[in-house]
């Protein structure tokens, strides 16, 4: 053991003369401690797997902190070591980064399927903050993998290894590890897909056997070839990996003997014009083979990708893929079409941005002494625009930063988000507004009566929570509208004296430019057409009593008797096709009357409102209406205007009363304050007229209570 930290130690020196060994040590026999008695599945002790990371990530020679990390990073998770002791003992740095790394080997993930990959890479990102938590968790795996045959439960090793192919060989590509990716591809192959890995292998060193370096051979002589063609070149050259091979084959669905490229060359060169002077020399000292030639420069593909791709039966008779590309089309195959849009405004593609700047990072990495700075300097700050959270089963939806449990339900499921009634996060009920954060799992609580509320609108922040939104809200006020207008207009016929027709309407279709009835209804419904425009449509000459009638004043439409036959608030909810007005506050019990706007529905008015005067002569937009009958459940807001005596206790009194008698406090505002006493308005949610009598009846009978009466008016 006292060998290996000596040995760590000096691979550290060798990067990093001025490291402080004191802390290597210390966190050493702190970790050696911790896991005394544990063992791995391979029966070694359990301390052999931080050293084997820490000595993998002096490979990326990165710096003390990490090192230091690596050694501590399954204290927490398997020990009874703590975040807070870490901290203490080897500074709040290393408690954050172990912190880190432990919060990701928390991530359990069930069942990944590929479509969910992605997310969980984004997860992977987004909590990682730092990217020394990725780099030790990303070593972390790769040492698990490389003792993964030891785990006797192969559910358990299968699961490993696939969550290893769709996560972190995927994530240590991005950030530019190409020997991380393919070695943890290559053994998580070995696991999944054994014998088509041993039949694979097999044949490579078959392959191998016949000709020595293969590779290095060919590429001299295509370097010589087209040398003599003075074209300035720069060819590499690679046999493909195992899991490439199979995964070709896969694709291509041939066998490993159809397979002509297990080995691929790439050709970068100067410029364009080279790239097809140089398909010229290889095809001219090759035989290509037929149907194998792509010209994607010609032609990119949609990526922006371009570059040239054949096949030749190239130097000893070996079919060999040949990629030619300028040096700027690589940049591009390699990070992606974000390597233009980089440099662009109005970037659109964070990730590629993000994994650039990230390669960057690790390039610097690679070839400068000043790491330790850059490393410490640097933080991950990616997907810090979105938020990552779970369903009860396991599944990651992702969200934007901001995002609401509806954006949730609704990215869930659009069903989901229009029946939501409540939400859990984290196993507590919480308001449909909170703000989710990374790592919650939300639990939507569904009710199929729901429907999505307008006010919803103001709190979500996803294009698909808003935009169903408003689609309900559309198909639901214009099912109200067209009901509405329906009775509007079996009132105006009748009051004109003809019989409400449907075939009648019809006709008038045409005039007011309308597809159908339905349509006909949301207009009026909706205040944008008069029911009498209708009638005049229908019967050009009509002159019956009743329809042009004018009021002169409000008192003539009280008299006008036709309240009798008014259309009763049914099915019609306050807020969409009818409002109530904020200059009465009607309440059920009291008499109203409807005024139709345009585009907005009726304004419902108690009938001695003096906001009705102002449409005294505009007699076609009165509607006549009364309360439904069922309006259990339902509340309406009333006001009364008090003067309370100022002394303690007064206003606590008041709010008990009105909260004893079934009412609730809405809003509440002090109008003016004497030494003696407060005049208040308050706003009360009540039944109906009846119910805010009743309060306003108990309330007369407290002391503290002056004076005290419903308003109807904005007054304050
Ligand atoms: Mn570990």
């Amino acid at each position: 053991m006292v060998r290996q930290l000596a040995e760590l130690v000096e691979r550290i020196k060798a990067y990093n003369p001025d490291l402080n060994e004191d802390l290597i040590v210390r966190a050493y026999s702190y970790a050696m401690k911790k896991h005394e008695k544990q063992k791995r599945a391979s029966g070694d002790p359990f301390f052999s797997h931080p050293i084997e990371v820490a000595q993998i990530l002096t490979n990326y020679r990165l710096d003390t902190a990490s090192i230091v990390t690596a050694l501590l990073h399954d204290t927490v998770e398997d020990t009874s070591a703590t975040v807070d002791e870490i901290s203490g003992l080897f500074g709040k740095e290393i408690g954050r980064l172990v912190d880190g790394v432990t919060k990701l080997t928390k991530i359990q993930i069930q069942n990944i399927e590929s479509v969910q990959a992605e997310n969980f890479r984004k997860l992977f990102l987004a909590m990682s903050e730092d990217i020394r938590v990725l780099l030790v968790k990303l070593i972390d795996r790769l040492h698990n993998m490389r003792t993964l045959s030891f785990i006797k439960d192969e559910s358990k090793r299968k699961s490993i290894a696939l969550e290893t192919m769709e996560i972190y060989a995927p994530l240590s590509d991005r950030l530019g590890m190409l020997e991380v990716k393919t070695e943890l591809e290559d053994l998580a192959f070995s696991e999944l897909h054994s014998e088509a890995r041993s039949s694979i292998v097999r044949r490579l060193r078959y392959l191998e056997r016949q000709g020595f370096d293969l590779v290095g051979s060919i590429m001299d002589e295509l370097d010589e070839v087209i040398e003599k063609s003075n074209v300035e070149a720069y060819i590499s050259g690679r046999a493909k990996t195992p899991y490439s091979i199979w995964r070709k084959m896969q694709s291509k669905n041939v066998s490993f003997e159809q397979l002509s490229d297990i080995m691929a060359f790439r050709v970068i060169v100067n410029n364009q014009r080279d790239c097809y002077k140089t398909l010229g020399i290889i095809h001219g000292a090759y035989p290509s083979v037929p149907g194998r030639f792509k010209d994607y420069i010609s032609t990119p593909k949609r990526s922006g990708y371009q570059s040239i791709h054949t096949s030749i039966i190239g130097p000893k008779k070996h079919r060999i893929e040949i990629q030619i590309r300028t040096r700027e089309m690589h940049t591009v195959a390699d990070l992606g079409p974000a390597a233009h849009w980089n440099y662009k405004a109005g970037v659109n593609d964070f990730e590629g941005i993000n994994y650039i700047w990230l390669r960057e990072l690790l390039d610097i990495l690679d070839n400068t002494q000043s790491s330790q700075e850059f490393l410490e300097h640097t933080k991950l700050e990616m997907f810090h625009d979105q938020v990552f959270c779970f369903t009860p089963k396991g599944q990651l939806i992702a969200l934007p930063k901001g995002a609401s449990p509806i954006d949730f339900a609704y990215a869930v499921h659009s069903e989901i988000g229009n029946t939501c009634v409540g939400a859990k996060v984290n196993g507590r009920i919480t308001p449909l507004r909170v703000i989710l954060q990374t790592g919650d799992q939300v639990e939507i609580i569904t009710s199929s009566g729901q429907k999505p509320s307008p006010q919803w609108e103001a709190f979500v922040i996803t294009g698909k929570a808003r935009s169903h939104i408003r689609k309900r809200i559309r198909i639901d006020s214009n099912e109200e509208y067209s009901k509405l207008g329906r009775e509007i207009l079996i009132k105006v016929f009748s009051n004109s004296g003809y019989e409400f027709n449907e075939n009648k309407l019809i006709e008038a279709l045409n005039k007011f430019n309308l597809d159908s009835e339905d349509d006909l209804f949301i207009s009026i419904g909706n205040g944008n057409l008069m029911a009498r425009q209708v009638i005049n449509a229908i019967y050009p000459n009509n002159s019956r009593h009743g329809d042009n009638e004018k009021f002169k004043t409000v008192s003539d439409y009280k008299n006008s008797g036709i309240l009798n036959k008014s259309i009763p608030i049914r099915g019609l909810t306050a807020g969409i096709a009818v409002h109530m007005s904020e200059c009465c506050y009607p309440l059920p019990g009291d008499r109203i009357v409807g005024i139709l706007s345009i585009g907005k529905g009726a304004e419902i008015h108690t009938i001695d409102c003096d906001t009705l005067i102002k449409f005294s002569d505009q007699n076609e937009r009165w509607i006549d209406l009364v309360w439904d009958n069922d309006l259990s459940n339902k509340f309406f807001m009333g006001r009364i205007k008090l003067t309370v005596v100022n002394e303690s206790g007064s206003l606590g009194e008041l709010s008990s009363v009105i909260a004893h008698n079934g009412g609730n406090i809405s809003n509440l505002k002090v109008v003016s304050r004497s030494q003696d006493f407060w005049d208040m308005n308050i706003d009360i949610e009540v039944k109906d007229l009846k119910h805010l009598l009743e309060i306003i009846a108990v309330l007369r009978s407290i002391p503290v209570i002056h004076s005290i009466e419903r308003t109807k008016s904005l007054e304050n």
